[in-house]
């Protein structure tokens, strides 16, 4: 199995269209052709995690983190990044990473940690609608072109639009639905029609098309319906779709029984991986827990929308004192702040599992190993 074909099963895991727009997801370094018979999962690409790749001599480095987000211009060797490529490069390892998308995606970053606490009836925490534009999943959004083309086009136009990239639903694709009509104009002076005279009343039959895409093509299945459509001035409307399937950040649940929030804590430091930083709490410990949110990562600055999201307990990580105080001054939900790394590492196992699953059920002889790095970048804490 080729780089790109193993990219092509993360990317239907965790859809790339699911990345926030400052995001940097996909295939970040090294060959899409090369052969893999060795994968790692790693929440971060650094240099560490890099040299263990290289000692386990995998093929490809799934990572959870980018490595290059923005405002890197150079990658010489003098900087850790310029170094990180040059060793990934230099031992054939290919570099992917699945960042927001893995965040948002069902079964992904959030998922997997919410299950770790034993939440129930898990929902999205913050659907995307509720999110600012920045780190909204704009590309996610769906849209329908709706098209009126004379019979004779039809065809090819479905094959140029599904070409741009409509028409592409789940595992099916150059997906359309058509219906015949009668569509009327009268070319004016200066008009070079394709049908009918300037200034007489034309009526033809015509096929209304519909298809449907991602918001990345719209461009191109535009271009592509002006380039191949008959008419001087095709008609066409697009169309935003509300979203159905469900999706946001984050994930709400609810407890099998309340616990206090000291026992509710006591089982959060339970499940996720030991740190430096440990579980820190701020709120009443005595207060009743039963519905909670969760967003991993460094979160804690959606508490404002979180708070409206009729939760008694937040867990998130990287919480600073300011937005800590001001929650509590606000009497928002109670807060549960992890380690960062701690808050997203349990995903590693989980994709492990899913991969080995995977390219077990189809006999690929790929085998999946988690890093052993501990990526929590804290040595030591004093009381
Ligand atoms: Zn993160």
């Amino acid at each position: 199995m080729k780089v790109k074909e193993v990219a092509q099963i993360l990317d239907r895991f965790y859809p790339p269209e699911l990345a926030a727009v400052w995001d940097n997801v996909g295939l970040q370094v090294g060959d899409p052709n090369q052969e893999v018979n060795r994968i790692m999962i790693a929440l971060d690409p650094s240099e560490l995690v890099v040299n263990e790749a290289i000692k386990a001599k995998v093929d490809l480095l799934v990572t959870h983190h980018p490595l290059v987000m923005s405002g890197v211009n150079r990658f010489t060797t003098e900087t850790s990044i310029g170094r990180v490529i040059a060793n990934l490069n230099a031992n054939r390892i290919a570099l992917f990473a699945a960042h927001t998308n893995a965040d948002v995606a069902k079964d992904g970053v959030n998922d997997v940690l919410a299950r770790k606490f034993e939440l129930l009836d898990l929902e999205p925490l913050l659907p995307l609608a509720a999110l600012s534009d920045k780190d909204r999943a704009t590309e996610g959004n769906l849209l329908k072109i709706v098209v009126f083309s004379p019979a004779e086009a039809t065809e090819k136009l479905i094959d140029a639009m599904s070409e741009a990239g409509a028409g592409q639903i789940g595992n099916y694709d150059r997906c359309a639905y058509q219906v015949s009509g009668v569509g009327t104009f009268r070319p004016q002076l200066g008009a070079d029609p394709y049908l009918g005279q300037v200034g007489e009343i034309t009526q033809t039959q015509e096929d209304r098309i519909e298809m449907v895409f991602r918001r990345q093509h719209l461009s191109g299945v535009v271009e592509a319906l002006r380039r191949t459509h008959p008419y001087e001035e095709p008609a066409y409307d697009v169309i935003e779709l509300v979203d159905t399937d469900q999706i946001g950040l984050g994930r709400k649940g609810h407890l099998a029984r309340p616990l206090t929030l000291k026992v509710f804590a006591e089982r959060v430091a339970a499940v996720v991986p030991k740190t430096h930083h440990g579980v820190r709490v701020s709120g009443d410990l005595s207060a009743k827990i039963s519905t909670v949110g969760v967003i991993t990562g460094a979160a804690a600055n959606f508490l404002p929308q979180v708070a409206q999201r009729e939760i008694d307990c937040y867990v998130t990580a990287d919480a600073k004192h300011h937005v800590t105080l001001d929650n509590l001054m606000a009497s928002g939900p109670n807060l549960i702040d992890l380690s960062h790394w701690a808050s997203e590492s349990p995903w590693c196992d989980d994709l492990a599992n899913r991969l080995n699953a995977q390219f077990t059920a189809e006999n690929k002889g790929i085998e999946v190993i988690v890093s052993t790095i501990m990526g929590d970048p804290w040595s030591l804490r004093l009381p």
